[in-house]
């Protein structure tokens, strides 16, 4: 099993530099094969595979040119090549958009291997490939072998390392509870043992107010202090919903952390559902990826792990029984139905929870 521990890593300023050379080494070596795959197809027809760029990478480093590139950790710039493998292969899925240049304003982002020990903890430092040992704070202890590592700088500046850590078994420290989340426009989630949440009651109250000093907010003057005066309320009526959000997704990922060794749940792709007009507002509201992050990192730090199921499962339209597809509960209004094959009585949420729960089960055991 592998499970995933965030920390904060504070370098020296050399570190800091040498870092962000490799921030830069990486997205040249993404761009410049992305770059290369294009022209390859287009004037010879020929996709190139990850093995083909790895072997020219070899080549593009003994170039006059890019002798720089020697300088960056090997591991992390074949990785930026297996990314750019990975977005292509998400595209010929059907998954994702064409992948698309980084640019040096974007996620500062690199990830390295372990390999023969290059990455290790020793005491208050980790120890990164050609960067050497990085202090780092708030890593727990954990048992288990480092697959890799993902370094990444943050808007702000700060400094964070990723590690997948490779585990035989975990500690079970819930019973070994597992459960499956369906979430919805209706409701915030439904799990597999029937159970609703909604979202929290203040919050409508809230937004209907700060609609409304928006609106106030228009019609006052340009320049005027009156509006400078409206400009910090509706600010403040931001803030305030932000936190009533973040306090109850906080919450609720506490609790379901707390009381289950493993949490399924649909991967969403959210840029596809925000792109339906009716659905899109209560989809921003409820920020579904913030709560799926928060369950993850919570999961993964009490042993557990959360499992994403792909989103081209059709969860609610599956007798989570007997398999049977029921194409009449595509229809968002369908809340109740009959699965015309075992005749199952189903509640569309809680089908759609168990199917998730059955399918994320079957990926864990692959
Ligand atoms: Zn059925």
């Amino acid at each position: 099993m592998q499970i995933g521990y965030k920390a904060r890593l504070y370098p020296t300023s050399k570190q800091r530099n040498i870092f962000c050379r490799m921030f830069g080494s990486c997205r040249f070596v993404y761009n410049y094969f992305l770059a290369e795959r294009i022209r390859s197809y287009k004037e010879d027809g020929i996709s190139l595979s990850y093995n083909k760029t790895a072997s020219l990478l070899t080549a593009l480093k003994t170039d006059k040119d890019h002798l720089w590139l020697n300088e960056c950790d090997s591991m992390a710039l074949q990785e930026s090549l297996r990314n750019l493998d990975r977005a292509y292969q998400n595209f010929f899925k059907g998954n994702a958009g064409f992948p698309r240049f980084h640019s040096r304003h974007g996620r500062q982002v690199f990830r390295t291997r372990n390999q023969n020990n290059s990455i290790r903890i020793a005491g208050s430092s980790i120890r990164i490939p050609k960067v050497g040992f990085v202090r780092y704070k708030g890593l727990k202890d954990f048992e288990g072998r480092i697959l890799n590592a993902t370094v990444s700088l943050s808007p702000s500046g700060k400094f964070f390392i990723s590690l997948c850590v490779e585990t035989d078994d975990i500690k079970l420290n819930n019973g070994g509870c597992i459960i499956g989340l369906d979430v919805g426009i209706k409701e915030f989630y439904t799990d597999s043992n029937g159970n609703s949440v909604s979202d929290p009651k203040t919050y409508h109250r809230h937004e209907k107010k700060l609609v409304r000093e928006h609106r106030k907010l228009s019609r006052k003057q340009k320049g005027s202090s009156n509006r400078n005066r409206q400009r910090i309320k509706v600010a403040l009526q931001h803030k305030k919903i932000a936190n009533i959000r973040k306090d109850f997704l906080h919450k609720r990922s506490f609790k379901l952390a707390n009381e289950n060794q493993v949490v399924c749940v649909e991967d969403l792709n959210v840029r596809g559902m925000l792109r339906n007009h009716y659905l899109a507002k209560s989809i921003s509201d409820v920020s579904w990826s913030e709560f799926f992050r928060q369950l993850e990192y919570k999961t993964a730090k009490r042993g557990g792990i959360l499992v994403r199921v792909p989103t081209f499962y059709p969860s609610s339209q599956t007798c989570s029984i007997c398999g049977y597809q029921n194409p009449i509960v595509k229809d968002l209004s369908v809340r109740k139905w009959i699965c015309p094959n075992c005749k199952a009585h189903h509640s569309r949420d809680r089908n759609a929870a168990t199917n998730i729960l059955n399918k994320g089960l079957e990926m864990l055991a692959s």
